[in-house]
């Protein structure tokens, strides 16, 4: 009933866009973030959306994200429609199934890498066993069990992201959004992060990653390029080598 009743083959899709439009408005003028933004993203797709500084990267981000709701245009997720959603609905619908990766690390300082990748499981109501063993696991995954201890201050940037990602995928979302997440290193943490974000992706995560690096946007399946809030080119690899 809530499914897009246009065009999407619906068993395989994660986000469906229409028509999407958002405008920031203060006292003096208005701009215009983003302009009839149409965008179908595949489940197990890594897609880069690309595209300079005020393109409109982050608002799409939180649109496709379900934090912020677009003027006009609707957003479908997982098939379902939720412009007419309330924030409550849209919570329960992100619960689990979005995380989300910010280029500011955003960790709990006063919380232990441990702690911080344990806190969205919590939140899901795991079980401490169950928690145990996915703690467990991801760190041994990505390498980074010898710091569990540590607070985030006692850390580098990359470890931090590490752990940013590690917190992003401990919950085994359907969706990962990833926000500049490399735009706090350097360009051998940069190239790691993408290198963990490929993987990810690999691990059947539909990952999207929002990039004014076009080095970055190379390592993605497919590139959405945006200018001034608009979708310019949306191309795919087709001989798509790792
Ligand atoms: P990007 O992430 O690609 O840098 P943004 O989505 O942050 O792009 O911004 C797109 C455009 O919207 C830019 O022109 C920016 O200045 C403007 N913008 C973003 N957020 C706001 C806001 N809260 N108020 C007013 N203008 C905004
Ligand atoms: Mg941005």
């Amino acid at each position: 009933m809530f499914a897009c009743e246009h065009c999407c083959t619906k068993m395989n899709k994660m986000i469906h866009t229409r028509d999407l439009i958002k405008r920031y408005k203060t006292d003096n003028y208005s701009t215009d973030a983003l302009i009839n933004i149409n965008i179908d993203i595949n489940k197990e797709e890594f897609v880069a959306v690309a595209g300079p500084a005020g393109s409109g990267k982050t608002t799409l981000f939180n649109i496709l994200g379900l934090m912020v709701k677009p003027d006009s245009g609707e957003v479908w997720f997982l098939d379902k429609k939720t412009s007419n959603l309330w924030d409550k609905e849209l919570t329960n619908l992100r619960k689990g199934k979005i995380s989300y990766i910010f280029r500011h690390f955003n960790l709990i300082d006063e919380l232990t890498v441990y702690q911080n990748i344990e806190l969205p499981l919590i939140y899901l109501k795991y079980k401490k066993k169950e928690r145990k063993e996915a703690l467990s696991q991801i760190l041994k995954k990505l390498k980074i069990e010898h710091k569990k201890e540590m607070f985030p201050n006692q850390l580098t940037g990359l470890q931090q992201q590490i752990t940013c990602i590690a917190r992003a995928v401990v919950t085994k979302p359907s969706l990962i959004l990833a926000d500049d997440p490399a735009g706090n290193l350097n360009s051998e943490g940069g190239r790691e992060i993408l290198e963990l974000l490929t993987d990810v992706n690999e691990d059947g995560h539909t990952v999207v990653l929002f990039t004014s690096s076009a080095a970055e946007a190379e390592k993605a399946r497919r590139v959405i390029q945006l200018f001034d809030g608009h979708v310019v080119t949306d191309a795919k690899k087709d001989n798509f080598i790792i």
